[in-house]
This record gives structure tokens, C-alpha cells and sequence, in this order.
């Protein structure tokens, strides 16, 4: 065995360990299936076209290099198929299925039935090409939805360069007479060697990367967010708090605290049972989205205690909302026999940072000593802090 064909089997080793990896996400992930599976088999077939070429000296060379064209096709369509099952992209079947099979119906006639070279050949190429460029282009819009221009482009990139490089490889052979084959070796392939190999690496690379981006999310939103009302926990809802006071600090930004507490909820619990009390959780989770304005945060802080931050206000705007808020809730479509037993209310204090606050626990504090007198006064109400001096810090 050559150099040059030990060097292609630790390619193609490379490229299954790359499938054992895929094999492994398979197993353990549960999203994306279909992608890792399709993943697994583009490994599997690159690496086992690539060890074909390395075998040239045992098999009868046409027929090695013809199983190996249709390995590396077959690969190439499974890495398609990956890519749009990770990316959601509906692909017809007739450009992801019946084109390639009959370029690689042209590469087995030219390969076995009617030997000739430059029918599987250019068969091979220009089928490998069209692949190439159209799963790149048919993913492009949505990676760069969810990862931005640059990633889309890099990706859409390596497909379409990859796709040109095998057409300008096949129409130059032509061109000049002695259309040869793409065989891996780097003495006059450097161009479309480099370019088709690292952009096989780059493809198993942006998958994984994709899926590890997206597993990073979802642990993200699940660590900032509760399970039951899928508002901010308490832990996201203070940090934002914090880093709203800080800018407040430093520019003067105005913002309101407003906190919420369900009124006799004990008694919704004890009536009506704790799952009905937990649909009333969730039900006032969603009254919320209706009223306050996409700038605002609203988080869980516990029990049946929500904060709503309201950014750029000021007390009187703050007050409306939170007079909407209180007229919504009491107004909504609560479960049948918790309407039938007088509905949900709610009590809210609002409060907004003055000049004598050292800290946002100041500014809560007293948003939630205006609860405790809303429902010292009747519940079902709004009460607003005039304790402090609210004229913007500087
Ligand atoms: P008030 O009008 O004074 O606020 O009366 P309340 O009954 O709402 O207040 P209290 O603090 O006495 O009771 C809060 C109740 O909230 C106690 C508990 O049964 C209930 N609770 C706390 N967390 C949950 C939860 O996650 N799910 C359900 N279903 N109930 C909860
Ligand atoms: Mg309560
Ligand atoms: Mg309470």
C-alpha cells in the first residue's frame, strides 16, 4: 500500500469515527433523530468510499473506484437528507431523491454495464455537484434564522463551492481532452481535494455544533424559566431587576415594580383542589401577555406572587397597566366552578425607585408594602408607593 492510500485510510477511519459519534447522538439524544441517523450514514458511506480508493491494489480498479463513486454519492445525498431533517426544510423528493439516483444509475452504466470512463465519471461529478449546491442553498435561510448571517453563509458557501469546484474539475477535463478522475490524491487535486474533504469536515462540525447550540438554549430557558407558568423563576427576574436598576443608576432610565399577589387563593386551593389552583397559575401566566408591552418582564416569584418590571415609564402609564391587569384578571374566563364561586382577583402594589433607594430590595420592599395595604384595604385593587421621592436618579 502507497503512502498516499494509507494516508485515504486514516481519511476514512477519521470519517467512521466521525459515524460512531453520530451513532452515539442517536442513542442517547432524543430530538433530531432522523438527522444524526442520516449523519451516521454519510459517515459511514464517505469513509467507506474513501477506504474503496485505498483498495485499489485488491479490487479490480474500476469496479473500486465505481462502488466508491456511489458511496461517496449516496454519502452526500444522507448529508442532505441530515441537514434538512436538522434544519426542518422540506426537500422534494424528486431533488433529493430521483435526480441523484439517476446520476448514480449513469455512474453504474458507465462503471459495469457499458465500462466507460467518461460516462461515470462526469455522471459522478456533476451529480455529486448538484447535490452539493442545493443542500447548501436549501438550508441557508433557515440556519441563518436561527445562527446569524455569517454561519449561513459559511455553510450555504462550502455547499456551492464544493458544487462548483466538481463542475469547473469536470468541465476543465473535458475541456482539455483527459477527463480524469477526482481520486483523492493531491498531485493535481489540490483545489478540489482541500476544498471537498475540509468541507466534509465543516458539515459534521456545523451539525454537532448545532446540536450541542441547541441543547445550550433549551438547559438556558429551562434554568431561567418555571415549569408551571413558563414565566422567569424568581433567580432570572431579579437579575434583570438588578440590571435594570443598575442602568437606572448610571443613566436615569425610569422603571416601575409592580408586584402581584392572587387574592384568597388558599381558598381557590382548599374549594376547587390543587390542580385547578395550578390551572389558575397558568391561566393568570397568559392574562399577563394581553396587557403589559414586549419590553416588560414578567416573572413567578413563588406561590401565587408574580413582578411585572416595566421598562421607560413612568408612575402614571405604570399605574393604567396595572389597573388593566387587575380589571382583566377579575374580567377573565376562569375554570367553570371557580367562576361560579366568584372568579379570581388579584391585589397589586407599584412602586418605582427614588432618591433615597440604595438597592433594588428598597424598591421592592416598598412595591410590596403597597400590596400588604392593598389587601389590608379590600383586595382586588391597586396601591400605589408614594413613600418615595421617585424624580429620577442620576
Ligand atoms: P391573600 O388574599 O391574603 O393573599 O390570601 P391567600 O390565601 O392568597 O394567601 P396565603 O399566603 O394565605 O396563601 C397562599 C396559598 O397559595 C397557600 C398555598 O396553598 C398556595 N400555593 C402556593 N404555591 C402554590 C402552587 O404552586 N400551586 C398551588 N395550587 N397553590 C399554591
Ligand atoms: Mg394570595
Ligand atoms: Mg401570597
Amino acid at each position: 500500500m502507497s503512502d498516499s492510500q494509507k494516508l485515504l485510510m486514516i481519511v476514512a477511519l477519521q470519517l467512521g469515527l466521525y459515524g460512531l459519534g453520530w451513532a452515539g447522538a442517536a442513542l442517547w439524544l432524543r430530538e433530531s433523530r432522523a438527522a444524526f441517523f442520516a449523519m451516521l450514514g454519510f459517515s459511514l458511506m464517505t469513509a467507506l468510499g474513501i477506504a474503496l480508493l485505498s483498495l485499489r491494489e485488491v479490487l479490480p480498479d474500476a469496479h473500486s473506484r465505481t462502488l466508491a463513486n456511489l458511496c461517496v454519492l449516496i454519502g452526500l445525498v444522507l448529508l442532505w437528507r441530515a441537514a434538512a431533517a436538522m434544519w426542518n426544510v422540506r426537500v422534494a423528493p424528486t431533488l433529493l431523491y430521483v435526480v441523484p439516483a439517476l446520476g448514480a444509475a449513469g455512474t453504474l452504466w458507465g462503471g459495469f454495464i457499458m465500462p466507460d470512463y467518461s460516462v461515470r465519471v462526469s455522471s459522478l461529478l456533476l451529480t455529486c455537484s448538484w447535490v452539493a449546491t442545493l443542500s447548501g442553498l436549501s438550508i441557508r435561510r433557515r440556519v441563518q434564522e436561527e445562527f446569524g448571517r455569517l454561519p449561513a453563509g459559511v455553510i450555504a458557501g462550502c455547499g456551492v463551492s464544493v458544487g462548483a469546484v466538481l463542475v469547473w474539475r469536470t468541465a476543465s477535463s473535458w475541456w482539455s481532452g483527459a477527463l480524469r478522475e477526482l481520486d483523492l490524491t493531491l498531485s493535481g487535486n489540490f483545489v478540489p481535494v482541500v476544498v471537498l474533504l475540509s468541507s466534509l469536515a465543516l458539515a459534521n462540525f456545523a451539525l454537532a455544533y448545532s446540536v450541542i447550540a441547541r441543547m445550550v438554549r433549551r438547559l438556558e430557558h429551562l434554568s431561567r424559566h418555571d415549569a408551571l407558568t413558563g414565566l422567569l423563576n424568581r433567580r432570572a427576574i431579579l437579575e434583570l431587576i438588578e440590571a435594570e436598576w443598575q442602568r437606572h443608576r448610571r443613566h436615569g432610565t425610569p422603571f416601575a415594580l409592580l408586584v402581584l399577589d392572587i387574592d384568597r387563593f388558599k381558598r381557590i386551593n382548599d374549594r376547587h383542589g390543587h390542580a385547578t389552583g395550578d390551572e389558575v397559575l397558568r391561566l393568570l401566566a397568559t392574562a399577563f401577555g394581553g396587557v403589559v408591552r414586549r419590553t416588560d418582564r414578567v416573572g413567578w416569584m413563588g406561590g401565587e406572587e408574580f413582578v411585572v418590571m416595566l421598562v421607560g415609564t413612568d408612575l402614571g402609564q405604570a399605574h393604567q397597566l396595572a389597573e388593566r391587569l387587575r380589571d382583566g384578571v377579575a374580567h377573565a374566563a376562569w375554570p367553570a366552578d371557580v367562576a361560579a364561586d366568584g372568579g379570581v382577583t388579584v391585589s397589586l402594589g407599584l412602586a418605582m425607585p427614588g432618591t433615597g433607594d440604595t438597592g433594588i430590595g428598597d424598591v421592592l420592599a416598598r412595591a410590596d408594602s403597597a400590596l400588604y395595604r392593598a389587601k389590608e384595604g379590600g383586595r382586588n385593587r391597586v396601591v400605589v408607593d408614594t413613600a418615595a421621592d421617585v424624580t429620577a436618579a442620576g
